[in-house]
Parts: C-alpha cells; structure tokens; sequence
C-alpha cells in the first residue's frame, strides 16, 4: 500500500521534466526536417504531440502535494504504463517516417534524438518496472526492426548497440526498482513497529484502557479542540473502594480479573466518552466531550456506580467492590489539564469522605474549600504549631459507675484570621501536604504533658492519622515519644479510623502489633462509617470499637441504626473487644444503649470536650456531685 504511495511520491517530480525534454527534443527536430518533410510531418504532427505533452505536463504540476488515495496512486501507476506505450509509440512512428526525409546528418539527428531521448525516458520512469519495460519495448522492437530493414550496415549495428544498451539499462534499472521496493518496505515495517510500539506505550496492558500518558495527552487534545470549537470538556476521576481486600484476601490474579471485568463494565457505560483510561492502581479516568447536564452527569454516575457495585463472580469467587467518582468540566472548573485533574480529583476525595458510592460534581463550594485549605495548608507551614494549636479533651464515661474511665484528646486551632478551623478540615489538609506526622508528634507530646497531671487510674485516648501507623518508622516515633514520657504505656490508648487502616492493611496490622507490643491500647474509631466489613476486625491487634456517631445520632427513630449498632455491639461480645458509644447527645440514647448492653459512652451529654485546666473540677464534680443518674437511665425505668 505504502509502495503505490512512495512510488508516485518519487517520479511526479521528474515526470513534467521528462515531457519538457521530450517535447523540446521533437520540437529542435522538426525545426531541422522543416525545408526537407512535409509539413504534416513537421508542423501538425508535432503540434499535436506537444499539445500532448503539454497537458501532460500541467496535469502532473496540477497534482502536486496533493495527497492521493491508495487506489488513487495505483490508478496513476497504472495510467503510466498505458502512457508510456501510446505516447512511446505515437513519437517513435513520427520519428521513423520522419527519418527517410533528410540528409544523412538529419537522419542521424533522428536516431540520435530516438536513442537519447528514450534513455532519458526510462531514467525518469526508473520508478515504475512496468512503465520501464512498456516504453522499452514499445520504442525497441520498431526501431531494430526499421533499422535491420534498412540493409544499412551502420544503421544495422546502431541498432544492435541500441539493443544492448537498452537491456543493460533495463536490468539495472529493474535492480535500482527491487532496492527501491525494498526500501520503502523496510520503511513500512519500522513506522508498523513504531505504531505498535506507540500503541502499547499508550495502552494499559491489563485493562487494555488507554494509560495514564494517553489520557493525558487526549486530555489536552480534547481540551484544544473545545477551546477552537467552544466546547465543554468533562473528566470524571474514578476510584474503586474495596479493591485492596479484594486484592489481599483473593490474590493478585483475582485483583487483574476484577479490573478488567471493570474496564469492561466501563466500555459498556460510556460509549460516548472519548476516552476511558486506566491511570494507575484502581483508578480510572473518563473523558466526555460536548456538553453534559449536571443531571446528565449525575445520572451517568450513578450508572457507574450502580454498575461497579454488581458482585464480581471470578473463579468461582464472589469479590464485590464500589467506586466513587468526581466530575469536573472545563466550564466551571478549569481548563488546563492539570487544574482539570485536580478539580476532579478533588471531587472524588471528596466523594469517598461525604457520599461514598454516588458521584460528586466539582462545584463553586468546592472551589471555596480548596482555597480555604491551600490558606490552611500556608498556616500550617508558616505558623508556630505549638502555639496556635491546643488540645481539648472529652471524656469516656464507664455508665455502669457513671464515671470517666479515659479522656479522648481532640485538637483545637483558632488562627488569628481565618477563625476556628475544625480538626478533622486541618489534618486533612496536613495529611495532603506531608506535615501530619510532625503534627501528631508535636499533639501527642503536648497531650501527654496534660495528662501526666491526671490521677492514674484514668487513660488518654489519642487519634492517629494513617500516615501515623502507614509505615514501621513513623509508628516507632509514637513509641518512642510515649516512652519518654511520664505516662506509662498501658494509660494510653490510640485511635485509628476504620478508613485508615483498609488504606494498607497488611502494613497497618503490623504497625500496629508494634504499637500494642509496646503496652498501648488500640481502638477502632468511627467503626461503620467506612466498609464496614465484618470480616476484617478479628485480623486486627484490637481492644475497643468506637461505633460511629452517625449511627447514633438516629438511633431512637431509625431501625436499621438500632440493628447495625446491636450487631456491632453483638460481634464486639463475640471477639471480647470493649465497645464504645460515641456521640450520645440524650437520656434516651444511653437508656437504648444500656439496654443493649454498652457499658462504655463519650458524647456531649456527659461532656462536651474541654480544656485541659477544666479536668480537674470536672473530676470532682463527677465525684461529689450527681450529675447523672445513670441508673435510672434504663428504657424501662424511663417509661414507668
Ligand atoms: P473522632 O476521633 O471521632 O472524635 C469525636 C468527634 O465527635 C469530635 O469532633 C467530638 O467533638 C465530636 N463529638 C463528641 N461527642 C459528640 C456529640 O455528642 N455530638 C456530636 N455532634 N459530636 C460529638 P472533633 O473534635 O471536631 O474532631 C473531629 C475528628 O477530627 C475526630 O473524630 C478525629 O478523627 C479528628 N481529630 C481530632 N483531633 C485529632 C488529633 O489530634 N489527631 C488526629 N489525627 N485526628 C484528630
Ligand atoms: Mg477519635
Ligand atoms: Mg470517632
């Protein structure tokens, strides 16, 4: 296919000059037979052949750049050799009857004009083996055999040279044709290996997605051609929540299965995106070019979603995940490829912290978030830690003494401009911009001066980030500060979320052996809030589960809370791990509880979290004083 292409490619340069050469040569010899031929022979025959040439000429300069089909190119190919026979033969006929008309120089002039004249020819048409042999051919067999006829002895051996020259030059030139093919062949291998090489550079070998390199670059293209064409581009960034168990517990090669039946479900989605790209991991991209209501996305989504959600049957072994995915389009976001990935990316995060499982569309409250945190983020470099951030502390109150068994401490800051900025906003954003480890070192060493000055039978509950316990040397700093500490090991009890520990579970655990190897307690916090999964918690070096306050907070009104709290409260029973109520706010709630047999509570009810100064009139008053009569907090009592 290449060949047609190249061929035509090399002689449509030298074909007008070779009608240039050939018209001029037959022009110069007419001029010279003009007083000695008719003028048919030296006027109206040439005209007509120059008229020839010259359309011929203006044709093939008409053609130039542009660009041919494949069956184009062949067509012209073709065209050539039909040319070089009927052109050929019209001026060797005029040349041959020419010839007998002049003297014998004339005549010589003849020949000569027919031998160079055709060799010049098949140079130009050296491209085209068939043409070459059909001008050859065409000029050769009148040419010797007028010759021979002739009975001339000259004119005889003109043409026995004439003979040799021609085939030798047919044969070199049928050489030069081969090298020439050869050529333009190795040519196509290396730019068919060069797209291969270009394809498997672009493609995700396991999904066979587009990767990351080509989603970007499509990215950027999308994005150039919606700014010519005033168009709006989408990206959704998707993340598979629940993958890595999936992972872990069933293999690597369950883990493939599953992202390519993913890739699948992806294709069948969106059919329209322009592109669907695996970027890495678990993480998916998709781009949608043109413009997509909110709803439209929103629906597309939840399809996403919906779809991801299906249990994954593979070998017989049923893996079942979800996936968030944020959305962010160049006309409200942003329109470079970076700030749209970000956008988006920012709308998945924030998709797995708020609404996991549903899409979220990045929006102007987000734009106001991200330059909220990047304000926080410079606080947090610039400002002096140790200062501006304080600690506070809620109790946990043991309801069957109505006593504090612990203190959970919470951090506070209050910066000068910005106002209360609450915890859970600037461990996010010190987790993002790498400064939670020295954060927590810096917290947990303050809290640890609070509580050194705590009677000792009370415990200090501390939350940890992910990044605290996601690697064996950032859990040996924790351990190494509780040590140096006045407090010893067993008072102290660490939180970790529920999320934070599936982020690397294998690596978690062992921190947190570690951590427990030391003397510490470990508390599951927030328990329910993230995959819930049953399955895992026994694999954990556990003493307490703290059920997450959002399951209380409807607890009197919503069955299904009362269920999961029970069940949770049932498997904590079962793997004798204390259970801790958090966020109790009514009489009602811990009467519920009670009856359900939780012994251990935290929530504003009992107290909101305080300064460090308050503890101790706190502790006397819970001593002396009868704040709450827990023991009439029973559902029975309640409703007699
Ligand atoms: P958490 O560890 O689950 O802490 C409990 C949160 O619930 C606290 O919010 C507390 O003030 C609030 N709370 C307690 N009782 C009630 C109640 O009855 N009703 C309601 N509505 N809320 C209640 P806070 O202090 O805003 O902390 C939020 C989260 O920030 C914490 O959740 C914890 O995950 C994180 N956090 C706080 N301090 C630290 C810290 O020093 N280090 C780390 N890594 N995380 C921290
Ligand atoms: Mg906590
Ligand atoms: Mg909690």
């Amino acid at each position: 296919m290449e060949l047609a292409h190249s061929q035509v490619f090399a002689f449509q340069t030298q074909i007008p000059l070779m009608y240039f050469i050939v018209s001029t040569n037959a022009a110069v010899l007419a001029i010279n037979y003009y007083d000695q031929a008719p003028t048919v022979l030296t006027v109206l025959v040439p005209f007509l052949l120059f008229v020839l040439c010259a359309y011929r000429f203006f044709a093939w300069r008409k053609s130039r750049g542009y660009k041919l089909t494949f069956a184009q190119a062949q067509a012209t190919i073709h065209r050539t050799g039909f040319l070089a026979f009927f052109i050929g033969a019209a001026f060797i006929v005029w040349s041959l009857v020419l010839v007998p008309n002049g003297n014998t120089y004339m005549q010589m002039h003849a020949v000569f004009f027919i031998l160079i004249t055709t060799l010049f020819c098949l140079l130009c048409l050296m491209h085209v083996r068939r043409a070459v042999t059909i001008l050859s051919l065409t000029v050769m067999v009148p040419f010797v055999g007028v010759m021979i006829f002739s009975g001339n002895q000259t004119l005889i051996s003109i043409a026995l040279n004439y003979v040799l020259v021609s085939v030798a030059v047919m044969i070199i030139l049928s050489r030069y044709y081969y090298n020439f093919v050869d050529l333009i062949e190795s040519k196509q291998q290396l730019q068919d290996m060069h797209d291969r090489m270009a394809i498997i550079a672009d493609t995700d070998s396991l999904t066979k997605l587009a990767n990351r390199r080509q989603f970007f670059a499509r990215l950027s293209q999308s994005l150039l051609r919606g700014e010519r064409s005033s168009q709006i581009v989408t990206i959704g960034i998707l993340d598979l929540d629940g993958f890595k168990p999936v992972n872990d517990t069933y293999g690597h090669s369950v883990g493939d299965l599953v992202l390519i039946e993913v890739a699948m479900r992806l294709r069948n989605i969106c059919p329209t995106a322009e592109c669907i790209a695996r970027l890495g991991g678990d993480e998916f991209g998709i781009i949608l070019y043109g413009h997509y209501t909110a709803p439209e996305l929103r629906i597309m989504g939840m399809q996403i979603c919906l779809a991801l959600r299906e249990p994954y049957v593979i070998d017989n072994i049923p893996a079942k995940i979800s996936a968030s995915i944020g959305f962010a389009s160049s006309a409200e976001a942003a329109n470079t490829t970076e700030q749209l990935y970000e956008c988006a990316d920012y709308a998945l995060y924030y998709a797995k912290r708020n609404t996991r499982g549903a899409p979220v569309s990045f929006s102007a409250d987000h734009k106001i978030e991200i330059r909220q945190n990047s304000l926080i983020d410079q606080r947090l470099r610039d400002a002096d830690l140790c200062e501006d951030i304080s600690m506070a502390y809620q109790p946990i109150i043991d309801t069957e003494t109505g006593k504090p068994v612990a203190f959970e401490a919470l951090a506070r800051w209050t910066d000068p401009d910005i106002g209360i900025i609450p915890p859970d906003v600037f461990i996010q954003v010190a987790e993002r911009n790498g400064h939670i480890r020295k954060l927590t070192e810096m917290l947990l060493e303050k809290t640890l001066d609070d509580a050194a000055h705590w009677p000792d039978h009370l415990s200090l509950s501390f939350n940890l980030s992910a990044y605290d316990i996601a690697t064996r040397e950032a859990a040996s700093r924790i351990a190494d500060i509780v040590a140096n500490s006045r407090i010893p090991a067993r008072r102290i009890e660490l939180e970790v979320a529920e999320t934070a520990v599936m982020l690397d579970f294998d690596k978690t655990r062992e921190t947190l052996t570690m951590l427990k190897d030391c003397g510490m307690h470990i508390s599951l916090d927030d328990f329910g809030s993230g995959y819930s999964s049953l399955n895992y918690v026994h694999q954990l070096p556990l003493d307490r589960i703290k059920i997450d306050r959002g399951f209380i907070a409807n607890i009197e009104h919503v069955k299904v809370s009362i269920d999961v709290v029970r069940t949770i409260v049932d498997m904590c029973r079962s793997l004798s791990l204390d259970c801790v109520i958090e966020g109790v706010e009514t009489q009602r709630q811990v009467a519920l509880l009670r009856d359900m047999g939780c012994r251990w509570m935290q929530g504003y009810l009992f107290a909101k979290p305080m300064a460090a100064s308050h503890i101790p009139a706190f502790l006397r008053e819970m001593k002396y004083g009868e704040r709450i009569k827990l023991a009439d907090l029973t559902l029975q009592k309640m409703s007699a």
